[in-house]
Order: C-alpha cells, then structure tokens, then sequence
C-alpha cells in the first residue's frame, strides 16, 4: 500500500500523480515583465461536455471563493498612492460578484498584494490561496508597467480576477486561435526572454470545457492575453482589453450571485494551519511515521482526497522505485485516502500529536542507510479524473537511520 503503483486508484490518476510528485521547473528569467502574466495554473485533465450557453469565460471551479465571502487583502509593500488606485480597481469586480474585498493592515488574510518594480504580474488561482503562508505574498504587480493609466487598470482588474477563481480565457478550448507558434516562440524569447515551456503554459494550454462553466469563448474578456496578427497564421489579432467586458461580468454573476446559490458545485476543499510534519524512525516497525499536521476544510458537494507523502533525494529529484517487479517510472510515495463530506473541517494532529498517522517501510524506500533525504506532504482532490492540488508542503530534511 505504500507505492501508487499498488494503489487501486486508475492509470490515468496514477500518471498524473507521478507527474504531480515531479520536480518544478524554475521559469526564465525575465518572464512577465511587460506581456501577459504568470500566475500558474494547472491543465485539468478531463474532457466532458457542457454545452448550455450563458456568459463567457473560462474558470476554475475547485478554487471558488464561498459565495458572499468577504475576502481581507493586505499590501506587503507600494505607495498609498498606488495602493489606492489598486484598492479601486479591484473593487470594480464587487459590483457584478457576491464577494468583498476588505483592505485590512494587520491580521490573518486571504490574499496578499506586494507592488514591485519587478517580478512581473501573476496571483493565485481563487482560494489556492489559502495554503499561502500569511508572510508570503499571493499576486504581485511590476509597477514599471504601470505608466499609462490604462495598463494599471487592465493588470489589476486581470489579477484580481485570477484571485477570484478565473482563468486566461485564451485557453479556452473553444478559442481555437490559429497560432503561428514558431514565432511566437522565438518573438517572447527575444522580448520576454521566455524559454518555449513558459510559452506553452501562458498561451498554448487548452483547458477542458467543463473549465467554461457553458460559456462561449470571449475574445473581449480581461482574462485574455492580446494577441498579435502576425503571431497567427490568418491574422486573426486581439489587442489589449482594458476593462471588464460584458461576458466576465455575467461569468462572475453566475460563480457568485447576489441573493443566491452557486448553480453548479464542486468539491471545494482547502488545506490550512499546515505547520509542520513530524518524520519518526521506527525500528518496531521497521519504517518511517509521517505525522503531518494540518487542517482541511470542506466546502462545495463530497469529494475523495489523497494525503500523501513524496520522497525526494537532497538535490529534490523525486526518489523512484528501483524495483523492476514494479515499474520504472514508480515515484515512492505512502498516503491514504479518504471520502470526505462537504461543510465539514477536520484536523489532523492537532488536538493529539499522533492521530493521523501516514508509513513507509524502511523496504520501500530504496536509499542507502544514512542517505539525507526529504519528505514533501501534499493533499490531492480527486474528482472524476480531475486532480487538484490542494497543498504542497515545504521539504522536511532527515536522515534515513535503520
Ligand atoms: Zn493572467
């Protein structure tokens, strides 16, 4: 039970998982600096189809806010000049979506804004947020974009909305935009200095269509990049959008209405007071105790959660099983499963330093005796054949003594 090799769960989940435990890839340099944004997102993996018209717009439903939550947003750092045009721009989303923005100095809070003279525009996907530690910033802005009133504007309105759950709406599987990608390619690495898989995660991602909440493609959304003729082979273009288009407010309305329900749910869970995992040697047991501690929260309809733990060697390169009875391509993980039922939240070590107890064996764990090595929590959704990460702790460093 200690290998997703063994684990009953499908092929598909199992390759995702693996591909969940892999190594991140650190972006270019450069990137976002005056082009798009470069908030991360995660390629869902399903393709269902959902055809009912309605707004537009592109959105990630497992990270939705609660409808008519009040969400506290706290500056790291900018001019109260600056915070104040940001604080108005923002707050143009509350007038079409049932959510607040409370500017609060102290205190917990849900999003954080740091205004910089660098490190480009980007902001978590909706309540990714929430597994952010409260010292670390969640969205940043390059101010040095910020000379015309207009790109203000258009950033700030594109990053909250990513705060609030959407996504680029150019990934839209119904976008269909004939791009001359070799050009773009080499234009966005001359420019932005983008390496061609920074490209293909900010412009070429295609998103399954249940992402569309049965919306058509709105190449006027805030949430789409511009587009230049020459980057496409018909000349199809979309300039820079300044403000919010008629599709993102009724997209919005719909996730979060005034005076009533969300008409589809999710599972919308949420990992929080993660703050530590304890790694105990059990000579007894011939094995490693995981004692991860956290809370989880859930919110939306039901859904099936893994809490797991992924080894990796002292340069983080995932640990894989070495034997051939197996696979290949095994990363060594243990976890353990549970069904979950929304509106709930539950702890785990918290109330008792021991109640939620993850193992390996020392035998699954293909490392010399004394090897330094790391272990990594994470809690993955899974829903269908969607996986969503929920949390991804920091590497806990220890040495394997048998
Ligand atoms: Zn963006």
């Amino acid at each position: 039970m200690n290998k997703f090799k063994s684990m009953m769960i499908g092929a598909a989940v199992l390759l995702s998982l693996q591909a969940v435990a892999q190594k991140p890839k650190v972006p270019a340099k450069g990137i976002g600096q005056k082009y798009g944004c470069t908030s991360i997102m995660q390629a869902p993996k399903i393709n269902s189809f959902d055809t009912s018209a309605g707004s537009r717009g592109l959105v990630d439903p497992y990270y939705l806010w609660d409808n008519g939550s009040t969400l506290k947003v706290k500056f790291l750092a900018g001019s109260p000049a600056m915070q104040e045009r940001v604080k108005s721009f923002a707050k143009e989303w509350e007038q079409h979506a049932n959510l607040k923005f409370d500017f609060v100095e102290s205190g917990e809070t849900d999003i954080r804004v740091n205004l910089d003279n660098k490190g480009g525009h980007n902001s978590m996907i909706g309540q990714v947020a929430s597994g952010i530690a409260q010292e670390v910033k969640t969205m940043n802005f390059d101010t040095t974009d910020f000379a015309s009133a207009d790109a203000m504007h258009r950033t700030v309105l594109h990053e909250f909305g990513h705060a609030i759950g959407l996504l680029h709406e150019h990934y839209s599987p119904l976008a269909g935009i004939p791009w001359n990608k070799d050009l773009v390619y080499k234009e966005l690495a001359q420019s932005q200095g983008w390496d061609k898989m920074t490209v293909d995660v900010n412009l070429f991602q295609e998103y399954a269509l249940t992402y569309t909440h049965g919306t058509s493609y709105d190449k006027t959304s805030i949430m789409h990049y511009p587009v230049l003729a020459r980057w496409t082979t018909t000349g199809y273009a979309v300039p820079w959008n300044n403000q919010l288009s008629a599709g993102d407010k009724m997209l919005v309305t719909a996730l979060y209405p005034k005076g009533g329900v969300r008409a589809t749910e999710v599972p919308r869970f949420v990992v929080t007071n993660y703050t530590k995992m304890n790694v105990v040697t059990s000579a007894e047991k011939q094995g490693l105790l995981l004692y991860p501690s956290f809370n989880i929260k859930t919110a939306g309809a039901d859904g099936q959660v893994y809490f797991t733990v992924f080894f990796y060697d002292e340069a983080g390169n995932p640990i894989m099983d070495n034997n051939e009875k197996y696979n290949i391509s095994n990363v060594v993980a243990t976890y353990k499963s549970f069904k979950l039922v929304a509106g709930k939240t539950l702890s785990a070590n918290k109330n008792l330093p021991t109640d939620f107890e993850l193992f390996i064996p020392f035998s699954e764990l293909p490392v010399d005796a004394g090897a330094k090595i790391k272990a990594v929590f994470k809690a993955i959704l899974v829903d269908g054949k969607e996986l969503k990460m929920l949390y991804s702790s920091t590497p806990v460093n220890f040495s394997v003594i048998r």
